[in-house]
């Protein structure tokens, strides 16, 4: 059954299904719809249900889904962490310049949820249905990004938010609007992970840059977001590269946001970069690409240097391996989360 944050509402029209006085109500509730106004649907589901909610919004929602992970709070509710066993949000978006399509949508879905539910495979909640004006909704996004904390003591923080940080602290600000790399997606953390792990263990501190630190490449820098972190976590020289041009303009301003523009370039292009050795190459690429692109990125590394390859599906983490054995890497640690795999690879 649909529920919407008002209470009550009468539902006067005779409707022949039986949610039909339900749905009635909810869109009482709703307020005027028209120009300017859209409705928004709402289903918190087990991380195993979202797809199949997705599925069920999609068909009523022509600009497709969102998804929120679960979050967990920490730092006494002033930062989050991502929590798989909390359910998710899935969000889709109607227009109200049809409140009858809106209506049937909203009937439509609460059958097909009420479906999915009785099969009880996974916990999934009741539809939620309010309205977004169009004049709120160029902020409404930003509410779903909060203060991140990865690993133990980088903080990846939306430029619109503010942190108390602790002492020991590294602070990102991104802008979550400009490309992939929010510090959301699970390679993108497993591979800050691994690289704070390495920052404890000192790795990036010492190396072949010209002040003693390490240099680094980030191989597809997206928004820049690992460069970036390992700047602050004591790099000395970092070449970001993407061939995606979008990618290049996001780590450029990312890294002026984060007052790492001295220590970090960006261009577009891939590897090999013609810019060798480096102390460690990061590519937080999908299996298929850090396969292709395996021998070329040894070929980037410094003797005892290393690669932090992510992006690694679980099943394709054997081709990966193979494949940087082959091209005369030696397997050192190994990362997980949920379906995803990161890898550390060391030039022999
Ligand atoms: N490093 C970021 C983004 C990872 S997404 C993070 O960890 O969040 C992968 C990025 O690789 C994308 O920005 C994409 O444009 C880039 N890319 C894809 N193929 C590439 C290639 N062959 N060489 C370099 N970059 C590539």
């Amino acid at each position: 059954m649909p529920s919407t944050s008002g209470a009550g509402g009468d539902s006067g029209a005779a409707d022949s299904t039986p949610d039909g006085p339900a749905v009635a109500a909810a869109l009482n509730d709703l307020g005027p719809l028209g120009p300017g106004v859209w409705v928004e649907l709402a289903v918190a589901a087990d991380i195993e249900a979202v797809e199949a909610v997705s599925e069920i919004l999609t068909r009523f929602a022509p600009g497709g889904t969102s998804v929120e992970p679960g979050f967990g709070l920490t730092d006494e509710g002033l930062g989050a962490v991502i929590d798989t066993t909390k359910p998710a949000i899935v969000r889709a978006y109607l227009t109200g310049l049809d409140p009858a399509g809106v209506e049937a949508a909203i009937a439509e879905a609460t059958t097909a949820l009420g479906h999915l539910q009785a099969f009880g495979l996974r916990p999934i909640g009741d539809l939620q249905v309010r309205t977004v004006r169009e004049v709120d909704w160029a902020e409404a996004w930003k509410s779903h990004f909060p203060v991140l904390r990865v690993g133990r003591r980088l903080v990846i923080r939306p430029t619109w938010r503010r942190h108390h940080h602790e002492p020991e602290d590294v602070v990102l600000s991104l802008d979550p609007g400009m490309a992939f790399g929010t510090g959301l997606h699970p390679t993108t953390r497993l591979c800050l992970a691994a690289l704070e792990t390495l920052a404890d263990e000192g790795l990036l501190a010492t190396g072949s840059a010209r002040d003693g630190a390490a240099r680094i490449i980030d191989v597809g820098c997206g928004s820049g977001i690992l460069a970036i972190a390992a700047g602050k976590l004591g790099a000395g020289e970092l070449l970001g590269v993407d061939t995606d041009p979008i990618a290049v303009e996001s780590t450029a301003a990312n890294a002026r946001l984060n007052s790492q523009t001295r220590r970090l370039r960006v261009r577009q292009g891939s590897v090999p970069s013609g810019e060798g050795p480096f102390d460690l190459v990061l590519a937080n690429l999908i299996a298929s690409l850090l396969v292709q692109l395996a021998k070329a990125l040894r070929g980037e590394l410094a003797p005892g240097g290393r690669i932090l390859a992510s992006g690694i599906f679980r099943d394709r983490e054997g081709d990966v391996r193979a494949a940087f054995e082959a091209a005369g890497l030696r397997l050192g640690r190994r990362w997980a989360e949920e379906d995803w795999v990161a890898l550390e690879a060391i030039a022999v």
